[in-house]
């Protein structure tokens, strides 16, 4: 007998056995999507991950139930990816199916009720109450409903225990239908019918028909012009869209077309259609001409590839990295191989996506989250097919089926938006980018602006190749940057609410010359919160423990953790007070002072709360672009990569804030960031400016990012990490405890933190500690920090530990309602 192991979504750390039946003998693959049968009446959509001959021990398997496609979805290496990331990122191999598998190519399982086949109503009156004998007439007439429609039916809030009942008395049985997700995506098209198509004789006899029906004559006309049959009568085979044929050109009357179709001219037929227009219209371009500086470093790169199999392509902002990535994604294609392009953000691929189309054309996929299903599975099948070679896409584009990829590149290796967060896994795109490449014999090359401290460190150390490109593309410059004293200009009283007279001089000077001006203050809503003037009582959420943000816009006051909003109180809680005010500042009230001091100019404002609907991120984007808007300001969304000839003028409002995040990385961040914007102005022709206003001037960082310096950055910032045990030299893994209670998550976590401190020894264990916001959506956290030595130490034992701590405290009777999450790697 032949078994298969079946990794199924559940967080599970493990796979199922099932038997294969023998009439699927032939027909299980590894890699298949089967159906199968898993806990009590539930089915799920699996993966075969492995066929043998050894029977579980310990229970009797169940039969794989279907076989759900001839071709299997998924291939061996995928497979061989996933348990990686289980393995390492400390999760279950189900939970990375999960996040690897469109749902689009999972199969969603509902359950429905019908009457059982040997149960006769009239028969059986007395046996059903009132409740059961409505559910029983409907049933008799709707053959099956779905279980969800029950209670709706009987105008009952929970039909649970009626079912049970019924089922009980074997009146109904409980079926699960299952329904495939991914709908192909249908155009309906028109043809001549096959046999004025193959003859052309017959076609004259049939305009002479026709020739007192205008319509339908100029219909015949038209559809001859569209399609040449009398050049190739193969043409005919695929005929015209239906809605090009009616609508484009010249437009025809439906209801002749239809007459015709009814009367066997025409014959109507359905094709399957790509869901994204991925030919463009415009011609195809040659990749751009590089400039000496670009060769020089693309040579780098490519020897630098040649002896290692990474290699950090380190370019300033503005020096073109996006010119190099194109010269070797075209080998790669070439040499007919496959190539990923990683972005860390899908705002990004708009921009970045259309250039790409222009050099690329068909050969080219995009993939992100925020595609339907059905794209999503349109791209995945498009890559295992073999139709895309590159694939432009977000961290989960690492899951798709390739089979022959030779390059990943990570743009923006840096950015921390690599990072997947919650559910698990909790892993780091650019870090399974090398991984992904190592299993492939791939080569990785990571280009950024400001690199990773991880990633450079390791190309100090050698083992990365390195190439720089130090200098702008063109004749472009770095910005200038001057950094102000807010406070001192305070003093002189040349601040005018957050903007000290240079910068609204700059402003409104760059504006007077035609050019666009960039504004940057990392912090959303209008200001940050609202305090009682008299007592300093300050809104917090009911469900989290934070401050709630002010919105001007609807005058309300919101919870950025769960979404809680309410409107701003007239009166203090606490004092009674009607003196309350707003404090700090946010991105609605900069573009509000914006527009009381510079009232000629137009103000844009580009952050989470303008670009939550689909397509508002681009259409604030295309207004800019366009010259609609003169200043833009925003969060650090705008720092991330755009790229805009005629921004002059950068201002970070209170470049402060970001340095006192409780965060070992919050240097680096700041360095990152300022940077990153910094870069947004003079990209093109004459030098930009930028304005960086501080409270604390000589903040030796500010410095470093007006000198461009990033080797002073490094160096400082790697003694610190060495002197202080913390990555590149350890590595980390955090616990977050979360329970209802502040108690139960406080118990929990000590008991936790000391069998981990028994079993890993103290000098490894940080916490347990409270974070900063200690509790969200009503859970309670708390947190323990895992430092391990990079070298020396058995990781996999260790993990081993940690997985065993954790199970022995949720065994304990006290915590069956705490739950831990894992988060290797954490940023
Ligand atoms: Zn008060
Ligand atoms: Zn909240």
């Amino acid at each position: 007998m032949k078994f298969a192991e079946v990794i199924l979504p559940v967080p599970i750390p493990k796979s199922f056995c099932y038997v294969i039946p023998s009439q699927l003998d032939l027909e299980v693959l590894v890699g298949h999507r089967v159906l199968v049968e898993f806990g009590n009446r539930k089915m799920y959509t699996g993966i075969v991950s492995e066929i043998h001959e050894t029977e579980p021990e310990k229970y009797i398997p169940k039969p794989i139930l279907e076989v759900l496609e001839v071709e299997p979805s998924v291939n061996a290496s995928q497979i061989k990816l996933w348990q990686w990331v289980a393995d390492y990122y400390m999760c279950s191999i189900g939970e990375v199916l999960n996040v690897a598998l469109p749902s689009g190519l999972k199969l969603s399982s509902q359950s429905y009720i019908q009457i059982h086949p040997h149960f006769i109503i009239e028969e059986n009156l007395e046996q059903l109450s009132d409740r059961e004998f409505t559910l029983m007439s409907y049933l008799e007439k709707e053959q099956t409903i779905p279980y969800t429609q029950v209670g709706e039916i009987l105008e009952i809030k929970s039909p649970y225990k009626t079912i049970k009942n019924l089922i009980e008395k074997e009146a109904i049985l409980l079926i699960e239908k299952i329904k495939e997700r991914y709908k192909p995506k249908m155009e309906k098209r028109i043809r001549l019918s096959q046999q004025y198509a193959d003859q052309p004789d017959s076609l004259d006899d049939l305009f002479k028909l026709l020739s007192k029906r205008q319509k339908q004559e100029d219909a015949l006309l038209k559809y001859l012009s569209l399609v040449p049959i009398h050049e190739d009568y193969l043409t005919n085979f695929h005929g015209v869209a239906k809605r090009e044929f009616l609508h484009v050109g010249r437009p025809l009357s439906p209801s002749s077309v239809g007459t015709m179709t009814k009367n066997g001219i025409f014959e109507e037929f359905e094709r399957q259609i790509p869901r994204f227009e991925l030919s463009v219209a415009d011609k195809m371009q040659p990749t751009p001409v590089l400039s000496p500086a670009q060769k020089e470093c693309l040579q780098k790169t490519i020897q630098g590839l040649s002896e290692k199999n990474v290699c950090l392509l380190h370019g300033i902002t503005g020096s073109g990295k996006t010119e190099i990535y194109l010269q070797l994604i075209k080998s790669v294609i070439e040499n007919g191989e496959q190539a990923l392009f990683l972005i860390p953000e899908i705002a990004l691929s708009s921009q970045l996506v259309k250039r790409l189309k222009v050099y690329f054309g068909d050969v080219l996929g995009i993939y992100h989250s925020k595609f339907s299903d059905n794209e999503r599975v349109e791209t995945w099948k498009g890559v295992q097919e073999g139709q895309f070679q590159v694939i432009v896409g977000t961290r989960s584009s690492l899951f798709l089926p390739f089979s022959d990829l030779s390059l990943i590149i990570v743009d923006e290796e840096h950015d921390s938006s690599y990072k997947a967060n919650d559910p698990a896994p909790r892993y780091q795109g650019r870090d399974l980018a090398l991984v992904l490449a190592h299993m492939h014999h791939a080569k990785v090359v990571l280009g950024s602006a400001t690199p990773s401290l991880e990633s450079f460190y390791l190309a100090v150390k050698n083992k990365y190749a390195y190439a720089g490109l130090h200098e702008r593309f063109g004749d472009a410059q770095l910005p200038e940057i001057k950094i102000i004293d807010v406070k001192a200009k305070r003093k002189q009283k040349k601040m005018k609410d957050d903007f000290s007279d240079d910068l609204l001089h700059i402003l409104h000077q760059n504006t007077e010359q035609g050019y666009q001006s960039i504004l940057f203050q990392n912090r959303r809503g209008y200001s940050p919160y609202v305090t009682c003037d008299v007592c300093n009582w300050v809104p917090t959420c009911p469900s989290c423990n934070v401050k709630l943000t002010y919105h001007i816009y609807r005058n309300e006051i919101r919870c950025h953790y769960c979404g809680h909003k309410e409107h701003v109180p007239h009166t203090c809680v606490s004092c009674g007070s009607t003196e309350m005010k707003t404090v700090g500042l946010g991105t609605q009230k900069v573009e509000e002072e914006l527009k009381t001091y510079l009232p000629e100019v137009r103000v844009g404002r580009l952050d989470l709360d303008t670009t939550r609907r689909k397509h508002s991120y681009d259409q604030i984007l295309t207004d800019f672009e366009q010259g609609h808007i003169d200043i833009l300001v925003g969060t650090q969304m705008i720092t991330k990569g755009l790229d805009f000839d005629n921004v002059r003028v950068v201002g970070i409002i209170n470049a402060d804030t970001m340095l006192y995040f409780p965060d070992f990385r919050a240097h680096e961040r700041a360095f990152q960031m300022l940077t990153q914007v910094s870069g947004r102005a003079g990209r093109r022709g004459e030098t930009g400016t930028v304005i960086l206003q501080t409270q604390q001037p000589s903040e030796t960082l500010f410095a470093k990012v007006a000198r461009n310096d990033y080797h002073n950055f490094y160096r400082k910032e790697i003694k610190d990490r060495e002197q202080y045990h913390y990555p590149p030299f350890t590595r980390l893994i955090k616990l977050t405890i979360r329970s209802e209670k502040q108690d139960l998550t406080h118990d929990a976590a000590n008991y936790l933190g000391r069998l981990l401190v028994n079993w890993l020894g103290q000098k490894r264990i940080l916490g347990p500690q409270e974070p900063g916001i200690n509790k969200i959506r009503n859970y309670y956290l708390s947190e323990i920090l895992i430092k391990l030595e990079r070298e020396g130490i058995d990781l996999k034992k260790a993990k081993g530990l940690i997985q065993k701590a954790i199970y022995q405290q949720k065994e304990e009777k006290p915590f069956k309602r705490v739950w831990v999450s894992i988060d290797v790697d954490p940023q």
